[in-house]
């Protein structure tokens, strides 16, 4: 279910159909990434054939603009519902907290994960958060080895774009780790 602009997949799911199948991932234990497509991402990939494949390479890519509301309206698809990067990850955190699932917080200054930490379990007081990790650790190993002992189904990681796409896409093969999702500034955020 998705719709192309200007070389850019997006999917057209609503936010119901995209937790129906998240949580299908997570218990067919398969590997999956969330990528917020917004038109200033659509714009740059323009120029830069990396990111376009990287956009590309994303397992769900949310509609996370007006414009793309817009432009499915002029093509006639069915993108109506904008799903921002912040509302996904609430609506993740949300869901796991109902299904028992984990998620791990990685990236942002020191502090700011644990402070968004702290405000996501006061909204949703049964929510597993199985680790944080500030987003300046450079110790590769580290970083990988710190998410995987701490198990997360789900992995929320805020190194701004496109360098948490990259990150992603790179680390995921190594980390025991069913969703990955890119957050950009939302830990800054959920922690004020
Ligand atoms: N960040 C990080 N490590 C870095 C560089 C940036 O953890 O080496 C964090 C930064 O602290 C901020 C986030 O990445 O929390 C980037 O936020 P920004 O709003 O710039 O990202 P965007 O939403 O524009 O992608």
């Amino acid at each position: 279910m998705k719709e192309n602009y200007l070389g850019i997949d997006v999917s057209s799911y609503s936010y119901k159909n995209l937790m129906t199948h998240v949580v299908e991932d997570i218990n067919e234990d398969k590997q999956s990434f969330i990528v917020a497509i917004n038109p200033e991402k659509i714009l740059t990939a323009q120029q830069d054939n990396n990111l376009m494949r990287l956009l590309n390479q994303a397992t769900y890519q949310i509609p996370d603009g007006v414009g793309i509301l817009i432009a499915s309206r002029i093509k006639k698809g069915n993108i109506r519902e904008r799903v921002t990067g912040i509302d996904m990850l609430e609506a993740l955190c949300e869901m796991a907290s109902v299904n028992g699932k984990s998620i791990f917080l990685y990236g942002a200054k020191p502090g700011v994960a644990d402070q968004a930490k702290f405000n996501l379990i006061k909204k949703f007081p049964s929510l597993k958060v199985a680790g944080v990790l500030d987003g300046y650790e450079k110790d590769q190993e580290l970083i990988k080895n710190t998410i995987n002992m701490a198990q997360p189904d789900i992995l929320f990681v805020a190194l701004g774009s496109p360098t948490q796409e990259y990150w992603i896409v790179d680390n995921m093969e190594d980390l025991n780790v069913n969703i990955f999702q890119g957050v950009g500034g939302s830990f800054d955020v959920l922690s004020g």
